[in-house]
């Protein structure tokens, strides 16, 4: 890295796509090369170096580089100066095929060399386009330690505790990108925490594509996943705390315990299911049942009545029958979450599915009605679980102004779900209760008593 001081500010501009361990790739990169001199950059017009950071998950996910890319070429013809570079799991996977494809990429790096940035740039300034996608070994591999910047600490913060994934879902390219799992040290993640919250984060959500794996480090940091949370649990000033995401195979009683016992974990779980058909979950690799996910689901409620639950569904998995289909139906009848994510299945380079010889067989236009048949029966499931909140007092975390709403503060409750009211922005950062009047769509709408009774006394 540099030790000579930058001889003037750049502006670096990153466009992002996927999850949340992308958003926190984000960050990281910014941190990164705020060392060397890059500060935010309000669009890409103004920026010096551009990052398109990828993911890789789905094809239309995959389908966006290109286009992203494409944007930038003008602006790369008028700047010749400007650099671009592409990031994320595609990156990983592409690599050099990406240069080809797109030739207004300087350089293509996997989410591994986050922290070779600095010298990616330096080689690319002196040398000629490249991908580097070399992957860390297990044992070498170091967590980026997150440092919140003072005036811009989030009123919710993410924190990782894992990266890559070592199950082997037949549909999944996340192994292939991401590599082994490795866990964080417990005592870096409390540290992470504790800075945050010392900061002004309220909420943390611990990040990682299982986190229920979660295994310390060796021998002495051997701590499982639900000693995790007590850890950060206690971490004073701390308010909320939420994780994802789960996976069913090792999410155990007792971390499910963990929503009875522990002061600031919310009450919001996403536990993906994927399909309610055993023979389809047996296909896709994923270690259950459908009633051993039910007898979860059973559990969890005991132990947390209230909880409000989420997951994420794949329909016409190669092999998906009718009857197969129609289980997923009756387990989102069953189960009744709050909120889901569906997904027609893609085929992605390098998953199990392919060397199980598992092709992409159901036609696409029986994917996209079951999407609309899963999509319509959860918008009455999730309109009759909103509605359960109307009348309710709520404690919300108010986020600051609502994008949707202007004029209107948005925050969420324990459950996770989306609150819009009227209010004053010094609101922002607080716990507040709040009176949910009605359900609008995916969102509540509620009346904050203090600003109720401000607009009447105006009134
Ligand atoms: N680690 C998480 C888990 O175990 O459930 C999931 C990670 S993945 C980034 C998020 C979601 O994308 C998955 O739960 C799945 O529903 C969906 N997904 C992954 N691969 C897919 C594929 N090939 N086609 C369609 N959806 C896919
Ligand atoms: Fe992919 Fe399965 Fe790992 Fe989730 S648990 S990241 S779906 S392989």
């Amino acid at each position: 890295m540099d030790s000579e001081p930058p001889a003037a500010r750049r502006r670096l501009f990153v466009q992002n796509f996927g999850c949340q361990m992308n958003d926190y790739d984000v960050e990281r990169m910014r941190e990164v090369l705020a060392a060397r001199g890059y500060d935010a950059a309000a669009s890409a017009d103004e920026a010096d170096l551009i990052v398109i950071n990828t993911c890789s998950v789905r094809e239309k996910a995959e389908a966006k580089v290109a286009s992203a890319a494409g944007r930038f070429r003008e602006l790369k013809q008028q700047r010749p100066g400007v650099m671009v570079a592409i990031g994320g799991c595609v990156a990983q996977q592409e690599g050099e095929r990406l240069l080809k494809r797109i030739p207004v990429a300087d350089f293509t790096f996997g989410p591994d060399q986050i922290p070779s940035l600095p010298e990616l740039l330096d080689r690319r300034a002196n040398g000629g386009r490249f991908a580097a996608t070399d992957v860390t070994e297990v044992e070498q591999y170091r967590f980026l330690s997150a440092e919140p910047r003072p005036g811009q600490v989030p009123v919710t913060a993410l924190v990782t505790i894992q990266k890559g994934c070592d199950n082997h879902c037949a549909f999944c390219v996340v192994p292939a990108t991401r590599g082994r799992e490795v866990s964080r040290p417990w005592r870096e993640v409390v540290d992470e925490v504790t800075r945050f919250v010392a900061a002004g984060a309220r909420e943390i959500t611990l990040i990682g594509q299982n986190v229920n794996s979660y295994h310390g480090v060796g021998a002495a940091d051997g701590d499982d996943f639900a000693e995790l949370l007590a850890r950060v649990d206690a971490v004073p000033g701390l308010q909320r705390l939420r994780y994802t995401t789960s996976h069913p195979h090792d999410f155990t009683n007792k971390v499910a315990d963990a929503f009875r016992d522990l002061r600031t974990l919310c009450a919001w779980l996403h536990l993906p299911v994927q399909s309610g058909s055993s023979r389809t979950l047996k296909r896709m690799v994923r270690d259950y049942t459908r009633d051993q996910y039910l007898r979860q689901i059973e559990y969890v409620k005991s132990v947390c009545p209230d909880i409000s639950l989420s997951t994420d569904i794949i329909v016409g998995y190669p092999g998906e029958t009718d009857s197969d289909f129609a289980e997923t139906l009756s387990l989102l009848e069953t189960v009744e979450y709050d909120s889901i994510y569906s997904f027609e299945y893609s085929e992605r380079p390098d998953t199990p599915a392919l060397k199980l010889a598992l092709r992409d067989n159901v036609p696409e236009e029986v994917k996209a009605e079951r999407l609309q048949a899963v999509q319509t029966l959860q918008k009455g499931i999730t309109a009759r679980r909103l509605s359960r909140w109307v009348g309710r007092d709520v404690e919300v975390l108010v986020e600051g102004d609502s994008a949707r709403y202007p004029g209107q503060l948005c925050g969420r409750t324990t459950g996770n779900e989306m609150v819009n009211f009227a209010g004053p922005p010094s609101l922002a950062g607080q716990m507040v209760t709040v009176r949910i009047v009605a359900a609008r769509g995916h969102t509540l709408v509620g009346e904050h008593a203090m600003s109720a009774h401000r607009l009447s006394v105006i009134g």
